[in-house]
C-alpha cells in the first residue's frame, strides 16, 4: 500500500480547487506561521536543545528569529510579489497588455535537514506558502525532537481552513464528506475558517480572525450569512473585546444566478466591522454586503484542522524514496549532495524542476596583510557555530605558514574566550547529530597534527574545538565537508596558489577571504566561484533576504531568501493579452506574403 498517495491526493484536488491562490489565504497562512513560532518558542527551544544541545542564543538567532524575520518580509511584501510585471513591448504588440503573472507551481515538496531543522523547513515553507502552494514538507528524522514539534504542532497553525461542507435540513454540526451546491434555504453549518465562495472560480477568506463558528443561508431567508467566532479579542478589530461578527450577504436570488464578485473585492472581514451599528456596511460594496453584530457567544471549540493544503509527512531515506515516486510541481531539497543527486534523478523521471540546497567545503583565505586575533575570532565562532554543523560555515583555512604561526595561539584564546578552559561543560558549544557522524568525525581527528583541542566524549557526542596544522590536500579531512568543530590550516605561498587551490576542487556553497587591503578580497572574489561570498567575516551574507542563498556546481542550484523564495516557488508565467479587434492591422502577418509585408 502507498502511504502517501491519499494524501497527495487530497493535496492536489486542494491545489486545483483555487483555495491557495488569493493573498488572503497565503496571508493567513504566513501569519499561521507566524503564531507557531511565538506561541511555541519554548518547546522549539527545547527540541532544538535535545537534538543538538542549541544554547538559547543559538536557537533564537539562527532558527526562530530568522525565520520570523523571512515571515514579516514576506507577509509585509506579499501583495507586491503577487502583483503582474509589466514588460517592455514591441512594435507589434503595442496595442497589447503584456506582463509576467506569478503563479504558484502546484504542488510542492519540501525535504529538510537536521542541522537548522526549524530554519530549514519554516524558510522555504514561507516561500513555498506565499507563492500559492500546497506544501508537504518532510523534515529530517535525525532532529527528532523538531521534528515531532513540526508534524505534530505546526500542521495547528496552518490550513485550518476547509471547504465549508453542506447539509440541508439542519443548523448545526457539519458531516464531514456531504459536500454539495448551495442553495437558498440550505443550513450550513462548520467547524472551519474558510468558506467556498458560492459562484465558481472565486473564494472568500475569513481571514484575518482564526475560527468560525459557522456559515449558512438562513432557512426561507435570501441571505448568506456567516457568523465569524473568535477565541480570542482580535486587535484587527475596532472593538478589541468583540468576539463575534456575522456577515451577512443578501441574497436576490439563488447564488448561482448571482453576477460573480471580482477577487478584489474580497477584502479582509474586519473591513466591514463596525460595533454596535447594523445594517449596511459603508463603501463601495454597501449595496451588496451588510453587517450584524452578535452578541458574545461561549468560545468556540476546538477544531481538528483540516490540512487539505499542508502536510507533514515523517520517514528516512526508504519512505521518503518513496515519496519521491511521486509527481510533484516542484521540489526544494536541503541536503548533501550525495542525497542531491537521488532526489534529482527521481525528480527527472517526472521533469519536475528542483532548487538543491547542498553542501561542501567552504574555504577561508586568511591573508598575511590581517589582525590575526580578529581573523581569529570570527572564524572559531563561525567553525564552531551549532559544532560546526553548518553548510556555510568555513571548512579550511589557507594561510602562509608565517600566518599560520600567528593565527594558532589566537585561535586558542578565541575557543578558550568563547567556550572556557573546559569546551565541553560550556552551555554554548552543540554536539553532534548523531554516533555516525561522531564517529565519522572523531576519525578525521587523526589528520595532520592536532595543535588545539583534539579531545572526543562519545557518550556526549561531544568533539572539542580543534585545529588540525600540516594537513596534506590528500588528507579525508580535505576531502570530504567537515561538519563539525575540527578547523584544518593548509599551507599556501601566496594568493595566487590560494586561488588555484580553491578552482581546482568543487565549487563551494561559501567562500571567505579575510585580508587588510580590499584588493586581495576582490581578487579573491573576481578569481574564484561560490554560491556566496563574504569578505572579512563568516556567513553573514545569509543573514540579508535581500541577497539569494544558493549554491553553484556541487554546492547546489537554484536559491531562495525572501522575494527570492517567492521567485523560486513561482512560476513566471508570459502572457499577452490582445484585444479580439483591429483585424485589418494584424492581418498583415498572413500569406500570402508579399514585398510590401516583408519592408513592414
Ligand atoms: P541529508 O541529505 O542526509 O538529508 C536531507 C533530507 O534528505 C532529510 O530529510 C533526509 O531524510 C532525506 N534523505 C536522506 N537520505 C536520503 C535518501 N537516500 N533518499 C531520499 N531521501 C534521503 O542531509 P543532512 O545530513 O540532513 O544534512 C547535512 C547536509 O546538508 C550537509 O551536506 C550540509 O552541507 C547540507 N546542508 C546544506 C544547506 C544549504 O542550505 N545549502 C543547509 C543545511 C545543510
Amino acid at each position: 500500500m502507498d502511504p502517501f498517495a491519499d494524501t497527495l491526493q487530497r493535496l492536489r484536488e486542494a491545489f486545483v480547487s483555487g483555495r491557495t491562490r488569493p493573498a488572503e489565504f497565503r496571508d493567513a497562512q504566513l501569519k499561521g506561521l507566524s503564531r507557531f513560532l511565538r506561541e511555541n518558542k519554548q518547546l522549539l527551544q527545547e527540541a532544538l536543545a535535545q537534538d543538538l544541545h542549541k544554547s538559547a542564543f543559538e536557537a533564537e538567532v539562527s532558527e526562530i528569529s530568522i525565520s520570523q524575520n523571512e515571515i514579516n518580509l514576506a507577509l509585509r511584501n506579499l501583495r507586491t510579489w503577487m502583483k503582474d510585471e509589466k514588460v517592455s513591448k514591441n512594435l507589434a504588440t503595442q496595442l497589447d497588455s503584456a506582463f509576467i503573472r506569478k503563479e504558484p507551481f502546484g504542488l510542492v515538496l519540501i525535504l529538510s535537514p537536521w542541522n537548522y531543522p526549524l530554519n530549514l523547513s519554516l524558510g522555504p515553507l514561507v516561500g513555498a506558502l506565499a507563492a500559492g502552494n500546497c506544501v508537504v514538507l518532510k523534515p529530517s528524522e535525525i532532529s527528532k525532537n523538531t521534528e515531532k514539534v513540526l508534524a505534530e504542532v505546526l500542521p495547528r497553525y496552518l490550513d485550518q481552513v476547509s471547504q465549508a461542507r453542506c447539509r440541508p435540513g439542519s443548523h448545526t454540526g457539519a458531516e464531514q464528506g456531504q459536500a454539495g451546491p448551495l442553495g437558498p434555504g440550505q443550513d450550513l453549518s462548520s467547524d472551519l475558517l474558510w468558506v467556498v465562495w458560492p459562484w465558481p472560480g472565486h473564494q472568500l477568506l475569513c481571514s484575518p480572525l482564526r475560527e468560525t463558528e459557522g456559515w449558512g443561508l438562513s432557512p426561507g431567508a435570501p441571505c448568506l450569512s456567516l457568523v465569524i467566532l473568535t477565541s480570542v479579542p482580535t486587535p484587527t478589530l475596532p472593538d478589541p473585546n468583540l468576539t463575534r461578527a456575522e456577515l451577512v450577504l443578501p441574497l436576490s436570488s439563488a447564488p448561482g444566478a448571482l453576477p460573480a464578485p471580482h477577487p478584489a473585492q474580497l477584502e479582509p472581514w474586519h473591513n466591514w466591522v463596525r460595533p454596535g451599528k447594523g445594517g449596511a456596511a459603508p463603501g463601495r460594496q454597501a449595496a451588496r454586503w451588510a453587517l450584524r453584530l452578535g452578541p458574545q457567544r461561549e468560545p468556540p471549540f476546538v477544531h481538528p484542522p483540516s490540512q487539505s493544503c499542508f502536510a507533514v509527512v515523517l520517514g528516512g531515506p526508504q519512505e521518503t524514496g518513496r515519496l519521491l515516486e511521486h509527481k510533484f510541481d516542484y521540489i526544494f531539497f536541503t541536503g548533501n549532495p550525495q542525497v542531491g543527486k537521488i532526489v534529482m534523478t527521481a525528480a527527472a523521471k517526472h521533469l519536475t524542476p528542483v532548487t538543491l540546497e547542498l553542501g561542501g567545503k567552504n574555504p577561508c583565505y586568511v591573508d598575511d596583510n590581517c589582525d590575526p586575533q580578529t581573523v581569529a575570532n570570527r572564524v572559531a565562532f563561525f567553525r564552531c557555530f551549532n559544532a560546526g554543523q553548518t553548510c556555510v560555515a568555513p571548512d579550511y583555512v589557507l594561510c602562509s605558514p608565517e600566518m599560520q604561526a600567528q593565527l594558532v595561539p589566537a585561535l586558542q584564546s578565541a575557543i578558550t574566550r568563547f567556550y572556557g578552559d573546559d569546551p565541553q561543560s560550556s552551555p554554548n558549544l552543540g554536539r553532534i547529530i548523531s554516533q555516525k557522524h561522531f564517529q565519522r568525525l572523531r576519525g578525521l581527528l587523526s589528520c595532520g597534527r592536532v595543535v588545539i583541542g583534539g579531545q572526543s566524549d562519545e557518550c556526549d557526542l561531544y568533539i572539542a574545538p580543534t585545529v588540525l596544522v600540516d594537513v596534506q590536500e590528500t588528507d579525508p579531512v580535505m576531502q570530504e565537508e567537515i561538519f563539525g568543530p575540527i578547523l584544518p590550516i593548509v599551507n599556501v605561498r601566496s594568493l595566487g596558489q590560494a586561488i588555484d587551490f580553491i578552482n581546482r576542487r568543487e565549487k563551494p556553497l561559501a567562500l571567505y577571504a579575510f585580508s587588510n587591503s580590499s584588493q586581495v578580497v576582490k581578487r579573491v572574489l573576481a578569481q574564484t566561484s561560490s554560491g556566496g561570498f563574504c569578505g572579512n567575516d563568516g556567513f553573514m551574507h545569509l543573514t540579508l533576504a535581500s541577497l539569494p542563498f544558493g549554491g553553484v556546481g556541487s554546492s547546489g542550484m537554484g536559491n531562495y531568501h525572501g522575494k527570492f523564495s517567492f521567485d523560486t516557488f513561482s512560476h513566471h508565467r508570459a502572457c499577452l493579452l490582445r484585444r479580439p479587434g483591429l483585424e485589418k492591422i494584424y492581418a498583415i502577418r498572413y500569406p500570402p506574403h508579399t514585398p510590401r509585408n516583408l519592408r513592414v
